[in-house]
């Protein structure tokens, strides 16, 4: 980490500095399995399959393997191109807890990360990898939080970053990402319409894809990180703090998480795989996918037994983040389902108003402030809850993105009086 932009950006770390931390191996295709070298691809040459990072799990579980987290990311750690992601707060919510009959909840603030969203996650490790191919320009569909996060990484390694948002993102996130100097255009239609056009223009000028699907095989590799810190937090009880040391060692039941295509899901999911496969832990979270009534093709999927997941054309809620209708990518809906089963997980729907109101139940319960998409897996976790459903359970829930960037007008403003005491004692 203590490793500057600029060197990374220059390629000026050298061999020694990196130390050759990395187990990771090269790119599996997920279908037919084809394995290729590290290299910027997408999708599969050969069959059009999601491609995922491999490792070696040999060399990372040995018992001298110091730093195991610095192992199973594909960068080198020294090379990372960072604004300090990560290391999040887990915020014990006892009095939530209780409300929802779980045994335990636990909030992962996300929302705190540099530029208010846990994108920052996936973004650091895709940059840096962008720059370790030795590329300077780098482009992203988003609806607002990966774009800010794009456009701050792409600042601070020195290249350029061009940005392309749906006509609805919400005008905080467009003024972020405009501050850190990105190239920003708004497109008519949907997150998937933007997704089509940064997908083309990519292809024409070899432009770094960074879109937050399945597409790039490196940035989903960010946020194996939430897992490995929720482990951490987990197992080594008395390091971190009181919420911590009340889990004894158990990892949680059940990972609550907002989701459009799902790249934050299986992340997670798959930092919890090589923990098992490297024997830090003994077993795995189930991970519940949280949609949005407007916006459910997993959900959908998941109810109906269906093996694959079917695109939603006009995506439609107060939680934009997660309208993804995953128009022309289903696919990855349906890799997201995979990793929902495997986890002997589930997902659940969520209205508007369930979101908004867990949103408000957040910062007047907890003091935590979050965009409605980040509060649509405590929205989860409320509708789970129904009928004892958490009975007995740890669960941790995600809050994705800060309050501050996506603002819902409350409808009323504070009372104005003049400056003294009694007309402040009479509006009261
Ligand atoms: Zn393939």
């Amino acid at each position: 980490m203590g490793t500057s932009s600029t060197d990374a950006a220059n390629g000026a770390a050298n061999d020694e500095d990196s130390g050759g931390l990395s187990c990771a191996t090269g790119l599996r295709c997920v279908i037919c399995e084809t394995r290729f070298l590290h290299q910027q691809l997408y999708n599969c040459p050969a069959c059009g399959g999601i491609l995922e990072v491999e490792y070696d799990y040999l060399r990372a579980g040995e018992p001298d393997a110091g730093r195991w987290q610095n192992l199973l990311l594909p960068i080198e750690p020294t090379r990372r191109v960072t604004l300090g992601e990560g290391r999040t707060a887990l915020v014990a919510a006892p009095k939530l807890a209780e409300q929802l009959g779980a045994t335990q909840l636990l909030l992962k603030c996300e929302f705190t990360n540099p530029t208010g969203s846990f994108k920052d996650r996936p973004i650091s490790v895709g940059i840096t990898k962008a720059i370790e191919f030795g590329r300077d320009t780098v482009i992203v569909a988003s609806t607002g939080n990966a774009a800010a996060s794009v456009a701050a990484y792409a600042a601070r390694a020195g290249i350029r970053a061009v940005v392309l948002v749906p006509e609805d993102t919400s005008p905080e996130k467009v003024s972020q990402t405009l501050f850190y100097g990105a190239v920003v255009v708004r497109t008519c239609g949907t997150f998937s319409d933007c997704y089509a056009v940064a997908l083309e223009l990519a292809q024409r000028y070899g432009f770094v894809n960074m879109s937050t699907t399945f597409l790039n095989p490196y940035t989903v590799e960010g946020n194996k990180e939430i897992a490995f810190e929720i482990h951490c937090a987990c197992d080594d009880a008395g390091a971190l703090s009181a919420p911590v040391h009340a889990l004894g060692g158990r990892e949680p039941d059940e990972i609550f998480v907002p989701v459009g295509a799902g790249p934050m899901l299986v992340g997670i999911a798959n930092g919890y795989r090589d923990l098992l496969r490297i024997g830090r832990c003994r077993s795995a979270p189930a991970m519940v996918a949280v949609q949005a009534e407007g916006c459910r093709p997993i959900a959908v999927a998941w109810e109906s037994g269906a093996a694959e997941v079917r695109e939603v054309p006009r995506p439609q809620t107060v939680a934009r983040g997660i309208g993804d209708g995953l128009c022309g990518y289903a696919a990855d809906g349906t890799h997201t389902l995979r990793a929902v089963r495997a986890s002997r997980g589930y997902a659940v729907t969520v209205s508007d108003a369930r979101i908004l109101e867990a949103q408000r139940l957040l910062a007047e319960s907890e003091g935590l402030f979050v965009e409605p998409t980040g509060a649509a897996g405590l929205a989860g976790a409320m509708n789970a809850a129904a009928d004892g459903g958490l009975q007995g359970k740890t669960i941790v829930v995600i809050l994705s993105g800060h309050g501050l960037k996506d603002r819902v007008e409350l409808g009323a403003e504070p009372p104005l009086v003049d400056a003294t005491a009694e007309a402040v004692l009479s509006a009261l």
